[in-house]
This record gives C-alpha cells, sequence and structure tokens, in this order.
C-alpha cells in the first residue's frame, strides 16, 4: 500500500523540492491534503508533480462508504482504507463544540471482553496519515476548513489501542496539532488506553500535553483480570502510579472510564475500593453503563445500581459523572465499534 499525502508533516513533504519544483509547492501539497482534496479537485498544481505524486502516494487515507445517522445527532462512518480495510468513526455534536471519535488500529489485540473491537483480533495499525485522515475527512464533510475548523475535539477512543500503536499515534498528534495544519490543540484530544504503563510514562515524558483517558473498569486485581486481559502484564497499583507521573508530568487531570458490567464491577463494595484506590490523585471517573455487545453477552446494571455507586464516590469526594451513551441506535456507541473487514471479505 502506498503512503497518503496525510502522512508527512509540512517538513517530509520538502522531497518535492528534491524533485526539482519550487518551494511554493511544497505549501501547495500540504494545504490540499489537509483540504483532504482529491487529486483530481487539486487545481493549482503542474501536471508534472500530481502525475508525480500520483505514482508515489495516495490523496487520501481512506474515504467514507456508509454514514449512519442516530436519532441524538450521533452520526457513525464507515470508512474504507486504500487496503480495503474498514474502520468506523463516530461524530458527536455537543454544545460546546463538535467531538470526532477516532480509531488507531484495525481491530485490537487487548481482548478486554465487554468490548467489540477486539472481537477478531488485531488486524494491522493505522499510520499516522490514516488516524489524521478520519478528522480531515470528516472535517471537509462538514464544511470544515483549516482556519474554521468543524471539528474542535478529538477522543482517541475508537477501534483500536492507542500505546499499541505508538509511534504512529504520536506521529499524528504532532500532524494534529501543527499550526500550519488543521491545528487542533492538544488540550482538546483524549487519549484512551487500557493501561500500557511503560508507554504511559513514555508519553508522559514527552512534553504532549493531551487528557490521559484510562479505561479501569475494576477496582481490584482479580475483578479487573476478569474483565481486562491486560491487567495480567500492567496491574492496578502500576497502573495508578503511571497515573500519578502523567499527572506529575503535565499536571492534567487523569480520567478514569469505568463501564457497569452485572455481577463484575457494581456492587457497593467496589464503588468503596475504587473510591481508595484513586484517594489523592487529581481525576475524574467517568461512569457508563455497559452499552450492550451481543457476541460477549455481558449486560450493564440497574439505574438504582448506578446511582448507589456514585452515592458512595460523592461521598468520598470522587468526581465523577454518568456519560450518557450516545448513537445506541447505530452501534456507534462505547466498545460497539468492530472490524468489519472479515464481513466486507465476505462480502
Ligand atoms: N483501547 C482504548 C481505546 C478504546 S476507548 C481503551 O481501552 O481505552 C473505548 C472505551 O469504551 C474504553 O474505555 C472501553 O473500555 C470502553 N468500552 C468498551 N466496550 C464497552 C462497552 N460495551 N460498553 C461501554 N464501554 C465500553
Amino acid at each position: 500500500m502506498k503512503p497518503c499525502l496525510q502522512d508527512f508533516s509540512f517538513e517530509e513533504l520538502s522531497f518535492i523540492t528534491e524533485w526539482g519544483f519550487p518551494r511554493f509547492r511544497v505549501e501547495q501539497v500540504y494545504n490540499a491534503a489537509i483540504q483532504y482534496k482529491s487529486y483530481d479537485n487539486i487545481s493549482n498544481l503542474p501536471k508534472a508533480l500530481i502525475e508525480k505524486l500520483k505514482e508515489n502516494f495516495a490523496d487520501r487515507g481512506l474515504e467514507i462508504i456508509k454514514t449512519l445517522s442516530s436519532k441524538d445527532g450521533t452520526e457513525k462512518y464507515l470508512y474504507r482504507l486504500n487496503d480495503g480495510n474498514i474502520i468506523e468513526g463516530v461524530f458527536m455534536p455537543h454544545g460546546y463544540g463538535d467531538t470526532l471519535c477516532v480509531s488507531t488500529q484495525v481491530g485490537c489485540r487487548m481482548g478486554c471482553e465487554f468490548c467489540a473491537s477486539g472481537l477478531g483480533g488485531l488486524v494491522r495499525n493505522l499510520t499516522a496519515g490514516e488516524i489524521l485522515s478520519q478528522v480531515l475527512c470528516v472535517n471537509a464533510l462538514k464544511g470544515g476548513t483549516a482556519a474554521k475548523r468543524a471539528i474542535t475535539n478529538i477522543v482517541l477512543m475508537g477501534s483500536g489501542e492507542p500505546l499499541d500503536n505508538f509511534d504512529n499515534t504520536v506521529k499524528f498528534l504532532r500532524l494534529i496539532s501543527d499550526e500550519r495544519g488543521i491545528n487542533i490543540s492538544l488540550r482538546n484530544i483524549s487519549l484512551s488506553t487500557c493501561g500500557l504503563v511503560p508507554r504511559i510514562i513514555e508519553l508522559a515524558d514527552m512534553d504532549l500535553p493531551v487528557t490521559l483517558t484510562i479505561s479501569l473498569h475494576a477496582p481490584s486485581d482479580k475483578k479487573r483480570t476478569a474483565l481486562m486481559p491486560i491487567n495480567k502484564a500492567h496491574n492496578l497499583f502500576s497502573v495508578i502510579e503511571a497515573a500519578k507521573y502523567y499527572f506529575e508530568k503535565t499536571k492534567r487531570r487523569i480520567i478514569f472510564e469505568y463501564s457497569f458490567v452485572e455481577g463484575e464491577n457494581s456492587d457497593t463494595d467496589s464503588a468503596k475500593q475504587l473510591a481508595a484506590l484513586v484517594k489523592g490523585l487529581p481525576c475524574h471517573i467517568n461512569l457508563i453503563n455497559l452499552n450492550f455487545v451481543e457476541e460477549k453477552g455481558l449486560r450493564g446494571v440497574s439505574a438504582a445500581q448506578i446511582k448507589e455507586f456514585m452515592r458512595i464516590l460523592d461521598e468520598n469526594n470522587v468526581s465523577n459523572t454518568l456519560r450518557r451513551s450516545m448513537g445506541n441506535d447505530i452501534e456507534g456507541a462505547c466498545g460497539q465499534l468492530r472490524n468489519k473487514f472479515a464481513e466486507n471479505k465476505n462480502g
């Protein structure tokens, strides 16, 4: 598969001058890539340059092949990558700006019990340009430009584990926050991880102040290992230590994700254990009732159970909110994004 133009930073595109074209052509190609133009729609470049680009690179990393619209304004997209793989993304309109949920891998190898994204294992990592293309594609679709963005917030919460595709994710963060490009502030980006501890430490040392979101989902090693196999490699203690380190380095409050799974993590003891676990760490807990994933047979809990859980957190001064789930009717909610590759291949 050829790289796409979005894979390159402004500096990296300087090979265009090495091809013998003047410097200002670099800027034109870069701007066309940010505007997500197809080769056919770039009108300001000489034919010889377009031909040379076409030979070596795809004009874009992906295209939307299907859009599903939810009653609540959420939209789910199926994107086709240039090698035929299919990934998904979700657009969520909010009062304060519009958020795009972005995928970092085709599939996932973390194997969390409650999540649809890992059902077929990991197919491959996305390149930085493919991750960026999701943002540029939807920005263009919504009538946005680089100067007037239609997307203001990004959550790396689609399919895949961003820190398992570390280099491409970090490159994506640099590309998306480049002032010459779409320039979305790192402060408006949340990176969600299942807790790859060494990578969290590495990220903390990189001076990329994204909001770190950690999928916790259970307050003890026993309960967490039952839901998330990664807990065997990096236990809760090490995850909390890494979260503390991230906070110390970036001064950004940590967000923990906690999905209620019936019979696993939603009793009052769990609430108390959770409060004790995060004590003293500046953090917020995003609670969410499990979205049903058919293949897994796991369910969420009752409103009364959630209320009691939240009461205990409040009582212990642990900041928390219950996230309303968006896009359930289009399987666009958390954990419902899956790799459609197999279905696609089988027609
Ligand atoms: N791999 C990263 C990114 C995925 S983000 C991570 O683990 O954080 C998606 C979020 O949705 C994670 O917090 C994940 O644990 C959560 N999630 C997965 N399946 C879910 C489900 N069925 N219901 C609710 N949340 C779910």
